[in-house]
């Protein structure tokens, strides 16, 4: 899938809309998700313009990825839920229901999440 210019995420970066920030690094950001399904949710998005995890990991650069990573693991320390335990969830494309296509990392918590249901 091409990469669209003026999805949401892509105009968050560009400080187009607002966001509710968590954390931000050279390669990543992290805001609040605007509808949460847990006590924390949040998101966390590359900087580059990637669509999905096949498309980060074939494109992004070694220092992209390791900064993008490292930012997730980051997120979920200043967040408060590395002690309790979190959940990593990423949807790519139509079988997932991605609605935004800018790559993201959900991480949520604060509660217990009860299983990973398909
Ligand atoms: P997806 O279904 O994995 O693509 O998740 C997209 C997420 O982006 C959803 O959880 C939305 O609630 C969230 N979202 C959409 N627009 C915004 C926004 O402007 N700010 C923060 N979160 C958003």
């Amino acid at each position: 899938m091409a990469y669209d210019p003026n999805n949401i995420f892509a105009r968050i970066l560009r400080g187009e809309i607002p966001c509710n920030r968590v954390h931000e690094t050279e390669h990543a950001l992290a805001f609040h998700d605007i509808h949460p399904q847990a006590p924390v949710h949040v998101l966390v998005i590359p900087k580059g313009a990637y669509v999905s995890w096949d498309d980060f990991s074939a494109h992004a650069s070694d220092a992209e990825i390791a900064g993008f990573v490292r930012a997730v693991g980051e997120v979920a320390r200043l967040v408060g839920v590395d002690a309790d335990g979190y959940r990593l969830l990423a949807n790519h494309g139509a079988n997932s229901h991605q609605d935004v296509p800018h790559l993201h990392v959900h991480v949520t918590g604060g509660r217990p999440l009860g299983p990973l249901l398909l």
